[in-house]
């Protein structure tokens, strides 16, 4: 059974249409990235995945259950924003245990999955500060650490790495991709960065204008592009 079907999902604004029939399907372990130029819909597809934008047509289904009208917090996701909003009065740990603590969670158990988290992003010397003490890289591995202890079905990451320099985000990269394969989660993940696609993606999605123009492995999109768009756009040397 498949983690996430998008299924002939469709989305607009008044006129605009702004996805048409998009269809796409990704197993549990998948890393599915979202790569086209800014304004093709990326964002708005994602945030359809959350339900943190209603549905004009199609349909969700997340671990074969249909989602269209559940509310963000009963669809078993967590997500990583670029702008990792975190509280700025909070320490790192609060705000890693804050969503636990919403949700009744024991201290001790709280205690275990902040430690479990921290460990694995390695910023666990980092715990007692606030965000204002920290870098951009840090601060995101902290945005990353509460969407970790959350344990959901599904990850979402809306262009994490954007607000980071050149060095960063190549740093950032590599943790990802060390966290996908340490935790085996399902990713989709939203970037106009070829090379962040191709490095970080089991499978890809090429948009364009609200269509998805070529899903498949990245090697294949890059050695047979479907169209000439989706060759310009990934660099193929064809
Ligand atoms: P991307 O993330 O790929 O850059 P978006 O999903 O943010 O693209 O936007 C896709 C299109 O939808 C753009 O043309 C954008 O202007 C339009 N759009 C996004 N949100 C709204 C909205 N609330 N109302 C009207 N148009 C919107
Ligand atoms: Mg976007």
């Amino acid at each position: 059974m498949s983690t996430l079907e998008i299924d002939r999902v469709r989305k607009a604004y008044g006129h605009l249409e702004v996805l048409k029939e998009v269809s796409i399907s990704i197993g549990t372990g998948d890393f599915l990235v979202l790569l086209g130029p800014s304004g093709c819909g990326k964002s708005t597809l994602l945030n359809m995945i959350a339900g943190l934008e209603s549905i004009t047509g199609g349909e969700i289904r997340i671990a074969g259950k249909t989602v269209n009208d559940l509310s963000p917090k009963d669809r078993d996701i967590a997500m990583v924003f670029q702008s990792y909003a975190l509280y700025p009065t909070m320490t790192v740990r609060q705000n890693i245990e804050f969503g636990m603590k919403i949700r009744r969670i024991a201290q001790a158990d709280r205690d275990r999955a902040v430690k479990t988290a921290s460990d694995l992003l390695q910023i666990t010397h980092l715990l007692d500060r606030k965000p204002s003490q920290l870098s951009g890289g840090q601060r995101q591995r902290v945005a990353m650490g509460r969407a970790i202890v959350r344990e959901p079905k599904l990850f979402l990451f809306d262009e994490p790495l954007s607000n980071l320099d050149a060095k960063l985000r190549v740093d950032m990269r590599t943790e990802i991709k060390r966290l996908h394969a340490r935790l085996g989660t399902t990713i989709v993940y939203v970037t106009h960065d070829q090379i962040e696609a191709m490095t970080l993606a089991t499978r890809v999605a090429v948009m364009k204008d609200g269509v998805v123009q070529q899903l498949d492995e990245p090697q294949a999109v890059y050695d047979r592009p479907a169209n000439v768009y989706v060759a310009r756009f990934v660099g193929s040397p064809a």
